[in-house]
């Protein structure tokens, strides 16, 4: 395998802690040939990684993760580590990722603005459940973890509220903050407004893109094959097999499935930065040839 390219990673423009430039510069430092910056619901470090990137010699992959509903049918397995399903209605989240997505894309970033959009009457949502609870964080709390105050179109989210938590005492750590807090199930959850996964799927190849399913252990294992196919029928041309939460076991059987549906086995870390300490850059890599392939399958 030639090269090493970590595909999954988020930059202060979403919920990591390292601008895109230093980010950039920290693959760099690792060794890494190539990074792509995967921000939710987000584009606008694209740029910024992309320049670094030229300067110091780091392919950077355009790339976006969009949270999606799988459909409906399969959704009806209880709620499992690691997994975000709404108690009530018993849908379940799961993550897509869009390789060489054009940044420009009209369609793609007006409904990028509207999932922001609903980003901020969920903060607020989660913010009066935490009060209720006679926790007293407030939304210029969680803005300021964000940094929304110098660029309004950052991605906030529930990582940002545990920041917050955590600055106010009410955790000890991100991690206690969703385990207490935020997490699905949880008495501050709020859950975000999502994509079904079809019209995911259709907006991130209209944008010139390949999409990819992200982290499949959050699927229940029991449908996890069945969910697959069906995402392959509508268009998915990838899925994330190297990823750290994946056992050799599951990597395996994510691999059949790719040959099985020809779609394209992708890898990377999700790094975050502070809010995931224990997961470094490069963690997980794929070769040169999986960016080749997605760069072939990614399509206007
Ligand atoms: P949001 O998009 O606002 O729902 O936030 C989801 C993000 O929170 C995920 O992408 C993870 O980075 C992070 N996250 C989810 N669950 C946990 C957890 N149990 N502990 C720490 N971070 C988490
Ligand atoms: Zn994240
Ligand atoms: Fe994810
Ligand atoms: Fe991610």
């Amino acid at each position: 395998m030639s090269g090493r390219f970590d595909l999954h990673t988020h930059s202060t423009v979403s919920d990591g802690s390292l601008a895109p430039e230093e980010l950039v510069a920290l693959a760099k430092a690792k060794g890494l040939d190539g990074i792509a910056l995967t921000d939710h619901d987000n584009v606008g470090g694209l740029g910024r990684a992309s320049g670094t990137g030229m300067a110091i010699g780091v392919r950077v992959v355009p790339g976006i993760e969009l949270s999606v509903d799988i459909p409906r049918g399969e959704t009806r397995s209880a709620v499992r580590e690691g997994q975000d399903a709404d108690a009530a209605g018993g849908r379940v989240e799961v993550h897509l990722l869009g390789y060489f997505i054009d940044a420009s894309d009209a369609r793609l970033a007006a409904r990028l603005t509207e999932l922001r959009s609903d980003r901020a009457t969920r903060n607020a949502r989660i913010v009066a459940k935490l009060a209720a609870l006679g926790i007293a964080v407030s939304v210029a709390d969680v803005e300021r973890e964000a940094g929304f105050h110098a660029d309004q179109t950052k991605s906030v989210g529930r990582p940002h509220i545990a920041a917050a938590l955590v600055r106010a005492g009410a955790a000890s750590s991100v991690r206690d903050a969703f385990d207490r807090y935020l997490a699905a199930g949880r008495p501050a959850y709020v859950p975000k407004s999502r994509l079904d996964a079809r019209d995911a799927i259709r907006l991130v190849r209209d944008a010139g893109g390949a999409p990819v399913l992200a982290h499949p252990f959050t699927l229940p294992a029991e449908t996890r094959a069945e969910t697959i196919a069906r995402l392959a029928s509508f268009g998915l041309v990838g899925v994330e097999v190297v990823y750290p939460r994946h056992d050799a076991a599951l990597r395996r059987g994510l691999a059949a499935l790719a040959v099985e549906h020809r779609l394209v086995a992708t890898g990377g870390s999700d790094f975050h930065g502070a809010p995931k300490p224990d997961i470094e850059l490069g963690a997980d890599t794929v070769g040169r040839s999986v960016v080749e392939e997605l760069a072939e399958r990614a399509q206007r």
